[in-house]
């Protein structure tokens, strides 16, 4: 599968959509999800097109991948969500019912957030 580069974040990322911006540099966007889960939830994407976390984790640069982790932990510090906890996640592919086709980490937080997943 090809980067499709019509995908909601692409628009995101190229000014065509308005988001809200919780943190930007060289390598990194993140902005609050459109239909939050919980009080804080935030998606963080790198710029590069990546469809998913499989393709950046094989194909971004280390330079990418760096810059994408430091981001993370920075904006839990910076909306005040590191000290009480959160949950990062990536969806990957239809298992796991990935939505949009370009690599975004939730991060959740603001409240307990119970267990992971639900025993089948
Ligand atoms: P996925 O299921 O792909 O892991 O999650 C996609 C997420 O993107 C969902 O939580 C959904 O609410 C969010 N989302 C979809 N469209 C938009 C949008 O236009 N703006 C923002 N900020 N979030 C969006």
């Amino acid at each position: 599968m090809s980067y499709d580069p019509t995908n909601i974040f692409a628009k995101i990322l190229r000014g065509e959509i308005p988001n809200g911006t919780v943190y930007e540099d060289e390598h990194v966007l993140a902005f609050r999800d459109i239909n939050p889960q919980t009080p804080t939830h935030v998606l963080i994407i790198p710029k590069g097109a990546y469809e998913s976390f499989a393709d950046f984790s094989r194909e971004a640069s280390d330079a990418e991948i760096v810059a994408f982790v430091r981001a993370a932990g920075k904006i839990a510090k910076d909306l005040g969500i590191e000290d009480d906890g959160y949950r990062v996640i990536a969806n990957n592919g239809r298992d796991a019912n990935q939505e949009v086709p370009h690599f975004h980490l939730h991060m959740f937080g603001g409240q307990n957030l119970g267990r992971i997943i639900k025993p089948v």
